[in-house]
């Protein structure tokens, strides 16, 4: 792609900042050639009014712009590297950084509600052995795919593993959250990797942890992580939901504690 292109939004602020600044310096330039002629105890001619209104458009107008294009050009490339760097590089989904502090801003945010889905692809290693490493590469971007297509746009999606993936679910309590996870089960289940006539069928296993208070990140990833542990256990591709203590639970835990 031309390193000079911009998109339409950074060319409008371009022209924008360029006539604005051009529009204040001629009349700035303006009413100083009109003090400085005044005080020479000679009125403003035609050709003083000229030089001072085109001289800086002449001058001043090329350099600014490109001075405006390159600024321009500048937040694009820092706008690309930000989305490099958040980037999983083989599934396209939020990488295990990236995805960990949008999940920790987005329960500071919301005062804590949403769920948190772990989700691990069913005996990978098997898939890597019978069909190759590249093939399963290919996989996990199909099972990235198929995260994806199963949640809303505002739920956040991240590989933080090589073959587990985060989902964040914004705002999604017990019942949004159930149904999202077995819309993923399902989707990644109707899919096969196949290869000289030998074909497998897709699993992942999920576990889940519903914030029912205000609960940071580790402690949403660790009950997830307990729960996929069980569904691992109970035979793999299927969906085991816990929640956090919210905080009315809490409240009756301290006052029987005393
Ligand atoms: P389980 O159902 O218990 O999760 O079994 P599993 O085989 O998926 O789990 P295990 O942890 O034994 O193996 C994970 C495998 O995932 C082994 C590893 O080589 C493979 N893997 C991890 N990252 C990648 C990757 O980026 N590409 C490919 N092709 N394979 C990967
Ligand atoms: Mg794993
Ligand atoms: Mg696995």
């Amino acid at each position: 792609m031309n390193k000079l292109a911009l998109p339409p939004s950074e060319w409008r602020i371009v022209w924008q900042r360029t006539a604005l600044i051009l529009a204040a310096s001629t009349a700035g330039s303006w009413v100083m050639s009109n003090l400085v002629m005044m005080s020479l105890d000679e009125g403003m001619n035609a050709v003083g009014t000229v030089l001072a209104l085109g001289m800086p458009t002449a001058l001043g107008g090329p350099i600014l712009l490109f001075l405006q294009v390159r600024s321009a050009q500048l937040r694009e490339a820092n706008r690309k590297l930000e989305t490099l760097a958040s980037t999983d590089w083989l599934t396209d989904c939020l990488n295990r950084r990236a995805f960990t502090s949008r999940v920790t801003s987005s329960l500071g945010q919301t005062g804590g509600h949403g769920t948190l889905l772990v989700i691990d692809a069913d005996h990978f290693k098997t898939i890597n052995d019978r069909f190759g490493h590249e093939r399963g590469d290919e996989v996990l971007q199909l099972i990235a795919g198929a995260i994806r297509d199963s949640v809303r746009g505002g739920d956040l999606v991240g590989r933080i593993g090589g073959e587990e993936f985060g989902v964040f679910l914004q705002d999604a309590g017990d019942d949004i959250a159930n149904a999202a996870a077995e819309r993923i089960r399902a989707a990644v289940n109707a899919l096969f990797v196949t290869s000289e006539g030998i074909a497998q069928r897709l699993s992942v296993s999920i576990g889940g942890a519903v914030c029912a208070g205000d609960s940071g990140f580790s402690e949403l990833f660790q009950i997830a992580d307990r729960r996929l542990y069980e569904a691992k256990h109970a035979g793999r591709n299927r969906v085991e939901l816990g929640r956090t203590a919210g905080d009315s639970e809490l409240a009756a835990m301290s006052a029987a504690i005393g």
